[in-house]
């Protein structure tokens, strides 16, 4: 199979020729339709991530059909439309058992603790408690776009955040992540604040449904800024991009008894992030974290997509070759993308 590989950490990746994959008894190989670039690959391939083992192959949002079945596997078949959560769970520890297979403590995630997507051929073990079925109008490069950012951003603002309809939402940072949890918003009937440095990604924002969109270079302080504009502060509030300063102003522009939610990774030199503990005690805020979704969860949000409610193919940039995808993997960090760059010929 054609493939996107490295040997070593921060060197530029090649396209190879590498042998095409086999099923565990329990997964299945799935021939990939189409896959999204993101942060977290490029993370992976700085070295942040301590799941991966070299050489790699990188890429963990992805749909397509299977290909060969392990023997296994009970609910899919050759052929089958499918996709699935970036995390996937074991199926037998307590975390998967008690429904929360994204916490999984023996988790496979392709592209990072196993070869992802970015290749014609991807192996996905556990593949009975993790698959999703892709319904007929749900094309691959829209259920792509869901892998990570869009179905990450659904669960941390639906389930963890309790987002109702009437409150206020903020999001700081609007790549994939961040407009995703904007349309998300929205779409629950909450008013959302967008916050970002990029004019093209605000508008864009606005686009999706912001009723507010902040500059953060053109105010003194954000989280006053945001606070001010929604009478106080915000019910929820998610920090989409991941770094020290959103996360701080994220807490902050909280109103007493806020629900902070951090999406955005934290790896490197950020990991440790000091954040305003005092506020979260004398405001009881909530802070949680999100990481990813179980699939038994898609059927609410594919259920949403299909009545028309969220549109995640409005969030599709740019769609480029598995060569382009090389150079634009070593370049991500400049965040020059608007919207979610999908990876759609193998070629
Ligand atoms: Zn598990
Ligand atoms: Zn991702």
């Amino acid at each position: 199979m054609r493939a996107m590989y490295y040997e070593q950490f921060g060197t530029a990746p090649e396209i190879r020729t590498l042998p095409d994959p086999t099923p565990t008894n329990a997964g299945v190989v799935i021939s990939v339709k189409a896959t999204g670039l993101c942060r977290s690959d490029w993370h992976g391939w700085m070295g942040h991530d301590p799941d991966i083992k070299l050489p790699h192959v990188p890429g963990h949002e992805l749909a397509g059909t299977i290909s060969a079945v392990g023997r296994d596997v009970r609910r899919f078949k050759l052929g089958d439309r499918v996709t699935v959560p970036f995390v996937s769970g074991c199926g037998h520890c307590m975390e998967c058992r008690s429904g929360n297979q994204q916490v999984c403590e023996e988790q496979f995630q392709p592209g990072f603790t196993h070869w992802g997507s970015f290749a014609e051929y991807v192996a996905i073990d556990y593949a009975d408690q993790n698959l999703v079925h892709l319904p007929e109008d749900i094309s691959y490069e829209t259920a792509a776009s869901l892998g990570c950012r869009f179905a990450t951003s659904f669960r941390a603002v639906v389930d963890q955040g309790r987002l109702q309809g009437g409150e206020w939402l903020a999001v700081h940072g609007c790549g994939g992540v961040g407009l995703s949890a904007i349309m998300i918003g929205a779409a629950l009937g909450a008013n959302v604040v967008a916050i970002d440095i990029a004019e093209d990604k605000l508008a864009l924002a606005k686009a999706l449904g912001a009723t507010v969109a902040i500059d953060s270079r053109s105010v003194a302080d954000v989280s006053e800024a945001v606070r001010e504009v929604t009478g106080g502060g915000v019910h929820v509030s998610v920090d989409a991009l991941g770094h020290p300063q959103t996360c701080c102003n994220s807490i902050l522009n909280l109103r007493r008894r806020g629900r902070h939610v951090q999406v955005g990774l934290m790896l490197a030199d950020h990991a440790t992030p000091a954040i305003p503990m005092a506020r979260v005690i004398a405001h009881e805020l909530e802070i949680y974290g999100s990481h990813g979704m179980q699939s038994w969860r898609y059927d609410a949000m594919l259920r949403m997509i299909r009545s028309g409610k969220l549109s995640p193919d409005r969030l599709i940039g740019r769609r480029i070759t598995l060569t382009d995808a090389a150079p634009a993997l070593a370049t991500m960090d400049s965040f020059r993308e608007n919207g979610i760059t999908i990876i759609d010929r193998m070629i």
